[in-house]
């Protein structure tokens, strides 16, 4: 078989005013996203999605032509464009989608499966005042969700702690609680230094009275001691990772024991070949891994199947945050959106490759 093009698709799913506040605190009139389609002379095709591509065009003839299942070389291959230009992992997902169907097996399962369905979180982006998290927080347990996640905005840490403490009043003990403070995670421009480490280590401690699962991002990725000593100091599960797209970098990580659960995304950060490993590694080590999904409904896709094949948990992140966040707007691009079932649980499509079915009407609509 033969690689005979790569097509992008490049869409923009324009956002209506209330959605686009609610989304996040800076204007934002679009949601983006590119699906990648690697078409074969034997008319299969695979199909990835979750990052932009941008800057990937012209970089085609180092995949067209050649095999499609010869996945060490194409990993390798967009590791070198990566190098020089972004983040390509969707033609990785598109070619283990194709994979798939060859071997006429879901992705999941050449991946080890582990399991065929992974209970989720709620993942919430809204920054919601105190009684209207914990609203929210029980209309979730009402539909399934057995956990949800929580983000505090570094510039406002009581209000963030008043949600999660009247989340966990409303909610009560057996429905688990995430924090993400978010101090990786970069808008572009936003240069506003980080908390420092006695600010973290005391928030964590007042989370960790409310019986927070895992805090998320507590420190920037460059502070590797900082996040193995806030492990030991406090003892609350420490969770990173999302967008660490250098492997060098992550195995300095595990030899530092720096987190509890590792959150690579495979649309994001380092591919689905690439994830297997470093999953398999924090694993042996007695270390969580489940990754980040914050895309749309191919990239939560991609990593459910990693997530389901190697043993990712024991939560999968399901964002999720109705009304400004809604399955519906995630996956605008798929002929039906991916849904919990109803013991909170996100289960594998049962068919060959990733299980992707495009509303190719929504894509012509959705033309940038
Ligand atoms: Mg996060």
């Amino acid at each position: 078989m033969k690689i005979t093009n790569i097509r992008l698709d490049r869409l923009q799913l324009r956002l209506d005013p209330p959605f686009a506040a609610a989304w996040d605190p800076r204007p934002r009139e679009r949601f983006d996203a590119t699906i990648v389609r690697v078409e074969t002379d034997e008319g299969l095709v695979g199909i990835g999605s979750g990052d932009t591509m941008d800057g990937f065009p012209g970089h085609e003839h180092l995949f067209v032509g050649r095999d499609p299942l010869d996945m060490a070389q194409h990993v390798r291959t967009i590791e070198t464009i990566n190098f020089h230009a972004g983040r390509f992992w969707p033609l990785e997902v598109a070619l283990w989608d194709l994979l798939g169907q060859v071997a006429g097996l879901p992705v999941a399962a050449l991946l080890g499966n582990a399991q065929r369905r992974v209970p989720v979180y709620a993942s919430c982006g809204e920054l919601k005042a105190p009684a209207e998290r914990a609203e929210s927080a029980l209309a979730l347990r009402e539909q399934g969700f057995r956990a949800m996640k929580i983000r505090i905005d570094r510039d406002r840490i009581d209000e963030g702690v008043a949600a999660v403490a009247a989340t966990r009043d409303a909610v009560g003990d057996g429905f688990e609680i995430m924090v993400d403070l978010n101090q990786s995670w970069r808008m572009a421009g936003d240069v506003q230094p980080a908390l420092d480490y006695a600010t973290v280590r005391h928030t964590v401690e007042r989370l960790r009275d409310l019986g927070v699962f895992w805090v998320e991002e507590p420190l920037p990725y460059q502070d590797v001691a900082g996040l193995t000593a806030l492990r030991s100091a406090t003892g609350v599960r420490i969770a990173g990772g999302e967008m660490l797209d250098s492997v060098g970098q992550i195995l300095g990580y595990l030899d530092n024991d720096a987190l509890d659960v590792y959150q690579m995304d495979v649309v994001l950060a380092v591919g689905i070949t690439r994830a297997r490993m470093l999953a398999e590694l924090a694993h042996l080590k007695h270390r969580a891994f489940t990754p980040h999904t914050w895309t749309n409904g191919i990239g939560v896709l991609a990593n459910l199947h990693v997530a389901a094949g190697v043993g990712g948990g024991p939560y999968f992140e399901y964002p999720y945050d109705p009304p400004g966040w809604t399955p519906e707007r995630r996956d605008f691009m798929l002929a039906e959106p991916l849904r919990i079932d109803a013991d909170g649980c996100l289960a594998v499509p049962p068919v060959p490759g990733l299980g992707v079915r495009l509303d190719e009407a929504a894509v012509r609509r959705w033309a940038a």
